[in-house]
C-alpha cells in the first residue's frame, strides 16, 4: 500500500485507480487495529492526508469518467508519517510510461508549479 501525494493530474489511470482502492485499505488496516509502522516508517503514508488524499483521487476519478460508489469509512489514527512528493513524481515517472508521459508534458504545458505538490503551495 502506498500514498504517492502527487498531483492525480500527473497519474496515469491505472496508478490512479491503484492509490485510491490503496487508501482504502489503508483505512480498513486502520480499523482492524493492524499498525502502519512499517508504511509510516518508509515515507509511504500521511495518516492525517488519508481522507483528502481519497478525495482529491475520487474527485479527478469523476472528471475522468470513471464509478466511485463505496465512501471511505470513518477510522481514528494519530498523526504520522511524512511523504516526499518529488521524489515520488520521479519514482512514477521511473516506473510507468503513462505517468511519466503525462508529467512530462503537465510540466511543459502548465504552471511549474504542478510538480510541487499543490498541498503544499496552498
Ligand atoms: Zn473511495
Ligand atoms: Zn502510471
Amino acid at each position: 500500500m502506498r500514498m504517492w501525494k502527487v498531483n492525480p493530474l500527473l497519474m496515469c489511470d491505472q496508478h490512479l485507480l491503484g492509490e485510491h482502492v490503496e487508501l482504502h485499505m489503508f483505512a480498513g488496516t486502520i480499523n482492524k487495529g493492524i499498525s502502519l509502522e512499517g508504511y509510516i516508517h518508509n515515507g509511504l503514508v500521511e495518516t492525517n492526508q488519508i481522507r483528502k488524499r481519497h478525495r482529491e483521487l475520487v474527485k479527478e476519478m469523476i472528471r475522468r469518467g470513471m464509478n466511485h460508489k463505496s465512501e471511505l469509512p470513518s477510522f481514528k489514527i494519530a498523526r504520522q508519517g511524512r511523504i516526499n512528493i518529488k521524489e515520488n513524481i520521479k519514482e512514477l515517472s521511473r516506473r510507468c510510461n503513462k505517468c511519466n508521459e503525462r508529467i512530462k508534458s503537465v510540466g511543459k504545458n502548465e504552471s511549474k508549479n504542478i510538480l510541487c505538490c499543490y498541498y503544499c503551495n496552498a
